[in-house]
């Protein structure tokens, strides 16, 4: 059987063209090798796993070689290289810092930099994790670095440039080692499984390299542990069961659900994910990086910075297309402040159950403020033209808000949010809080309006009396129209129905809300109403009217 090589070790890149992600410092780092222009300290700074122990030694091989290639890359043929690649190199050496970093460890270092190369010009000494050497080894190395034979060269590597004594910056030159992108990563990925015949989703690769957090050696052990159990064909889904992380596809169904304000749906999909395992702070700081993906999708200037494969970067520009830069901007601050929250919640799932019903509530929010401000101000009109207010024929305002769903959901949130947007009281006249009442109460006074308003107003009052009027949120009234026109009708004239409910019920802020049921509009349809439904009527009865209409050129009057 073949013997297991971890993809990190079996892929170390052994030339500066199969660096992934450092392609700056590679040029710069041949450049100075053929233009023998080379000083005698580096130091390679950056995050782990980025390269900067795999630069150094190729670093190292190459300035050794004895024939490089044109495009100074180490041939790999000649001895030095041979040496280098077999461990017995004498020109090459390594300490690693981390466990090496007495003052006898860097003394013996020392002691070998007196000795000049048997092969090449050089000796390059590699110290990985430079920051870790105690102060008096680093004291001992410093007389060192201040006055190296010239047959040395230092490659000092660490993750902490900011633990480097300042006289040894000094004497180095500084390489800043990136994380490697994203995109890098999925790239190389794909090229290994190539290589090595494995089937693969690029969604999948897209995981491993975010989970990886551009390190290269962590993305590559990744790719060995789910290997380990998708066998030959890595999957999107099989990765993200394998690494615990979030499904996207739900951030994309929550948002769709936050744009439809189906806050239901919202706090349904939250149930889902937290049935599946995942931790609520995870959701939600996951929530805020969807927004602000959606965000950088709006402007073509920022949708490079969004760092997922392509198939899913359309559906991201889909998402975001549907959803205003006003709106992303409202959920990544709820979701933002969500987060911050969190920990001091005494009850963290509700918590975030509140901050998902806002966020499906901004759409509404935006709608309602709308319509509210143009029934604020025709209901200023409405006090300044007529006082004391009178029960009926009250000049008309402009139709409520059609979003019963609206009101449920504002009950749903903190009186304190709601307190601050709800101009609508300033339409009525007495002050008095909500009081709350029942059906029963509603349906009464209903009918007593209705019924006192039968000598001048027969038509609107058996319309008011031909169904029951629903009581569906507290104060607002849901009541059939038969249609569109019924309804436009139904909204001017019954401002004197309002105020009497508000006043005999106690509750400032009652709202009717004339509803147009389907089935009704389906009746409606086939039914005549208008002088052009009668013609048109007749028409089908009988095509001569048509003709005669025409001939006569006959007309309503
Ligand atoms: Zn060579």
């Amino acid at each position: 059987m073949e013997q297991f090589v971890v993809s990190a070790i079996k892929y170390r890149p052994l030339t500066f063209a199969s660096v992934v992600g450092q392609s700056s410092i590679s040029t710069t780092l041949k450049n100075a090798i053929q233009r023998q222009h080379l000083a005698h300290a580096y130091l390679f700074c950056g995050p782990r796993g980025v390269g900067k122990t795999t630069c150094a030694r190729i670093f190292a091989k190459t300035i050794n070689c004895l024939s490089p290639t044109a495009d100074m890359e180490a041939c790999g043929v000649c001895e030095s290289c041979k040496s280098f690649a077999e461990g017995r190199s004498y020109s090459i050496h390594e300490l690693d810092a981390a466990s090496n970093n007495s003052v006898e460890d860097i003394r013996l270092l020392i002691d070998k930099v007196r000795v000049p190369p048997q092969i090449g010009k050089y000796s390059v000494y590699i110290i990985d994790e430079v920051h870790m050497l105690s102060a008096s080894a680093f004291n001992a190395f410093l007389k060192t670095l201040e006055e190296p034979p010239a047959h040395a060269i230092f490659i000092l590597a660490t993750t902490e440039k900011h633990k480097i004594l300042p006289t040894i910056l000094s004497r180095c030159q500084i390489f800043d080692f990136n994380r490697i992108t994203i995109e890098d990563t999925v790239k190389h990925l794909g090229e290994i499984a190539d290589k090595e015949g494995i089937k693969y989703e690029p969604e999948a690769f897209n995981i491993i390299a975010h989970k990886a957090d551009g390190a290269m050696r962590d993305a590559l052990s990744i790719y060995d542990r789910v290997i380990s159990f998708c066998s030959n064909d890595i999957t999107y889904k099989a990765v993200i069961e394998d690494l615990n992380v979030l499904d996207y596809e739900y951030y994309f169904r929550i948002t769709d659900a936050f744009l439809e304000s189906r806050y239901t749906d919202a706090i349904l999909i939250l149930d889902e994910i937290l049935r599946k395992g995942f931790d609520t702070l995870h959701f939600i700081s996951g929530l805020s990086t969807h927004f602000r993906d959606l965000l950088v999708c709006k402007d073509p200037r920022t949708v490079p910075l969004l760092e997922v494969s392509h198939s899913i970067a359309e559906r991201y520009k889909q998402q975001a297309a549907q959803s205003s830069v006003e709106f992303l901007f409202d959920a990544l601050n709820l979701s933002n402040q969500c987060e911050v929250g969190y920990k001091n919640s005494g009850n963290p799932r509700l918590h975030v159950e509140l901050s998902l019903i806002k966020i499906a509530n901004i759409r509404l929010e935006k709608k309602n403020s709308l319509n509210v401000s143009e029934e604020k101000n025709s209901g200023k009109e409405a006090i300044t033209a007529q006082q004391p207010v009178s029960t009926v024929d009250v000049p008309k305002t402009k139709p409520l808000p059609d979003a019963p769903q609206s009101i449920s959901l504002k009950n749903m949130l903190n009186d304190a949010a709601e307190a601050s947007d709800t101009p609508k009281e300033e339409v009525v006249k007495t002050e008095e809080p909500g009081v709350s009442f029942t059906e029963e109460q509603l349906v009464e006074k209903w009918r007593q309006y209705a019924q006192s308003i039968q000598a001048k107003q027969p038509r609107l009052s058996s319309a008011l009396l031909e169904h029951t009027a629903k009581l569906v949120d507290g104060y607002i009234i849901n009541y059939p129209a038969l249609h569109e026109k019924q309804k436009q009708q139904l909204t001017e004239r019954t401002q004197g129905l309002i105020d009497f409910l508000r006043k005999e019920l106690k509750n400032p802020k009652i709202q009717i809300e004339w509803v147009v049921e389907e089935t009704i509009l389906e009746k409606a349809k086939n039914a005549v109403y208008t002088l052009d439904d009668k013609l048109k009527f007749l028409i089908q009865k009988n095509p001569v009217v048509e003709k005669l209409k025409k001939d006569l050129d006959l007309d309503f009057r």
